[in-house]
C-alpha cells in the first residue's frame, strides 16, 4: 500500500487490524510479531515515489526476512500514521486573515495548518528564503474549455464580433480536442499557483479533470437558453448532471446561467431554485456591454441581428432589467461576473451573498470605460479577480491581474489587491472555511513568490511590483510544483530539524 501524497515527516506508524480480520488482536508498531509461531515483519518504508509503502513480511522463524508480502496470512492491517509538525519559514508570511509576518513561521501537520507564529517563536525545518508564504492564489473566473482560442480572436471594442468568434469556435471543435483544450488551460493554471477556481464549462465537461487535479475547484455548468424549448431542455440537463456530479472533497458544481442576451428569464428562474435546493453558487455574467443593456432596455441593437443568426432570437423571453438579475443574491451565493457598465449601488448588498468578480486585463482589451469596483470596495461590497478565458486575456495567471490593477491605480492598497486574490475568491466560491488565507485549522494550500532584493514600508508593495513568478506551490500539505531540484524536493519531504 502507497499512500496517496507525500508526507512531511512522519512519527510512527501503528498498524491496526481491521477489526472484520479473523485477526483482530493482531497489531502493533513498526516490529515483529509472532502469531501461530510464524514471525512476521510489519514495516514502513520510505517509497521511490515519494510516498510511504507498507509491508508485512512472513517471517523463517530462525531466518531472514522473506520478502515483501502485504496483507500476510490473513491478517489484514491498516496503516494508522501519526505525522509529525513541520515548520516553514521565509523572508515574508502573508496570512492575509492577519497581519504580515517578517520572517515568521507557519506550522503543518499532515494537510492543516497548525499554526501561524511571529519570528522567534519556534525554529523551522525548511527556510524558503528570500520569498514569501502566501495563500495558495484563487482564480474565481475563467472557461478553461476556450484555451484553444488563445491568440486566435484578440478582443477589440467590437464584442459581438468577438462572441461571434466564440460560438464558431466551439462548434468546430471535436471532443478530443475540448479536451485538450481543458488540459492546457488547466494545466497553466496550476503552473501560476491556482489552488482553488471557479470554472465555467460548457455541459461541465471539465468536471473530471478539474475533479483529480491537484487543486479545489467549482465547476460551474454553463446554461444557454433564449428560445422555449432550448432553455427547458437546458434546465433539465442542469438538473440531471447535478444529479450526477455530487461534491466531493475537492470539487463541488456550480450553476452559471451564461448571461441576459443568452438565457430566458424562466431558465435564470430555474437556475436558482436549482441551486437554492443544492446550495451550490451561481455565476453569471451580467452588465459586461452596452450593447446588453440597450438590449434589455429597448429590445434593439446589434445583439438582435447576431441572435437572429444564431436563430434564438425571441424578445418575449429576455429578462426585462438586471435588477431582476441581481436580486438573485439575495437568496444565494451569487457571482456577477465583469459588472463592468453597473454601478456600485446596484452591486453591495447587505447580506455579502454577492461577490463582483472583475477580471482587469479582458476588461482593458475589450476598451471599457473605468470599472466600479473601488466604489463597489468603499460601500462594503466583495470583490474577486478572475482571468477570464485564454480567449480574450494572454495566459491565466490572477496574480498578473492584480498587478495590472496596481499599476493601474497605484494608490490601491496591496492587502486589498491580495485579498481578492486570495480570500475574497475563496468566499465567493463558497470554499473559505477550507482555504483563502493562512490561518490554524486551514488547509495547507500556500504560493512561494521570490522578493526583489529591497524593502517597503508596506511589505504588500513588494508583491505587486515585481514580475517575478510563483516558484513553489504546496495544496493540502503537498508540494506539487514539478519543476525544481530534487535536492531541494527531498528537503522538503523530509523532516531535518535546523536550529532557530
Ligand atoms: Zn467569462
Amino acid at each position: 500500500m502507497i499512500l496517496d501524497r507525500p508526507v512531511q515527516a512522519i512519527k510512527r506508524v501503528n498498524f491496526l487490524a481491521d477489526p472484520s480480520s479473523d485477526r483482530p488482536d493482531w497489531a502493533g508498531r513498526n516490529g515483529n510479531y509472532i502469531r501461530n509461531r510464524n514471525y512476521y515483519q510489519a514495516r514502513s518504508y520510505q517509497s521511490d515515489l515519494g510516498g510511504i509503502e507498507f509491508c508485512v513480511c512472513p517471517m523463517p522463524r530462525f531466518g531472514r526476512t522473506g520478502g515483501r508480502e502485504t496483507e500476510a496470512s490473513g491478517a489484514i492491517l491498516v496503516p494508522e500514521i501519526i505525522v509529525d509538525s513541520f515548520t516553514l519559514t521565509a523572508r515574508w508570511i502573508f496570512p492575509v486573515a492577519g497581519p504580515s509576518l517578517k520572517n515568521g513561521t507557519i506550522t503543518l501537520r499532515g494537510e492543516r495548518i497548525v499554526a501561524i507564529e511571529p519570528h522567534g517563536m519556534r525554529g523551522a525545518d525548511l527556510d524558503l528564503g528570500d520569498g514569501a508564504i502566501l495563500p495558495g492564489l484563487v482564480n474565481a473566473h475563467t472557461h478553461l474549455d476556450l484555451s484553444g482560442l488563445k491568440g486566435k480572436l484578440p478582443p477589440s471594442q467590437d464584442f459581438i464580433r468577438w462572441i461571434r468568434g466564440v460560438v464558431q469556435h466551439r462548434r468546430n471543435l471535436t471532443p478530443e480536442q475540448l479536451a485538450g483544450d481543458i488540459q492546457i488551460g488547466l494545466a497553466g493554471s496550476l503552473k501560476y499557483g491556482t489552488t482553488l477556481i471557479g470554472d465555467i464549462a460548457g455541459q461541465g465537461l471539465s468536471w473530471p479533470f478539474l475533479a483529480n487535479a491537484p487543486l479545489r475547484a467549482v465547476v460551474f455548468f454553463e446554461l444557454l437558453g433564449l428560445p422555449t424549448n432550448r432553455a427547458e431542455q437546458t434546465a433539465r440537463e442542469a438538473q440531471l448532471w447535478l444529479k450526477e456530479h455530487p461534491a466531493t472533497s475537492t470539487c463541488r458544481p456550480g450553476l452559471s446561467p451564461h448571461a441576459p442576451y443568452s438565457v430566458r428569464a424562466s431558465l435564470f428562474e430555474a437556475a436558482c431554485q436549482l441551486a437554492q435546493a443544492d446550495q451550490i453558487p451561481l455565476a453569471t455574467h451580467l452588465g459586461e456591454t452596452p450593447e446588453e443593456l440597450e438590449l434589455l432596455k429597448h429590445r434593439r441593437g446589434p445583439f438582435v441581428d447576431f441572435l437572429s443568426e444564431l436563430g434564438v432570437w425571441d424578445p418575449q423571453g429576455l429578462v426585462h432589467t438586471l435588477e431582476e438579475v441581481i436580486d438573485y443574491g439575495h437568496l444565494l451565493s451569487f457571482l456577477v461576473i465583469h459588472a463592468n457598465y453597473l454601478k456600485s449601488n446596484q452591486l453591495v448588498q447587505a447580506n455579502r451573498k454577492m461577490t463582483v468578480v472583475y477580471c482587469p486585463r479582458t476588461h482593458a482589451a475589450f476598451g471599457h470605460p473605468p470599472h466600479p469596483f473601488r466604489d463597489v470596495l468603499a460601500e462594503g461590497g466583495r470583490v474577486a479577480l478572475g482571468t477570464d478565458s485564454l480567449g480574450s486575456n494572454p495566459d491565466l495567471n490572477v496574480l498578473a491581474e492584480a498587478r495590472f490593477l496596481r499599476r493601474s491605480f497605484p494608490g490601491l492598497p496591496g492587502d486589498q489587491l491580495l485579498r481578492m486574490i486570495t480570500l475574497s475568491g475563496a468566499e465567493a466560491l463558497g470554499w473559505d472555511q477550507e482555504t483563502g488565507s493562512l490561518v490554524p485549522g486551514k488547509s495547507a494550500d500556500l504560493v512561494v513568490l521570490p522578493l526583489p532584493p529591497k524593502d517597503e514600508p508596506d511589505p504588500h508593495d513588494l508583491l505587486f511590483e515585481s514580475d517575478s513568478c510563483i516558484s513553489r506551490v504546496m495544496w493540502r500539505g503537498s508540494w506539487i510544483d514539478e519543476h525544481e531540484p530534487p535536492s531541494s524536493r527531498s528537503r522538503a519531504g523530509l523532516k531535518t530539524k535546523s536550529a532557530p
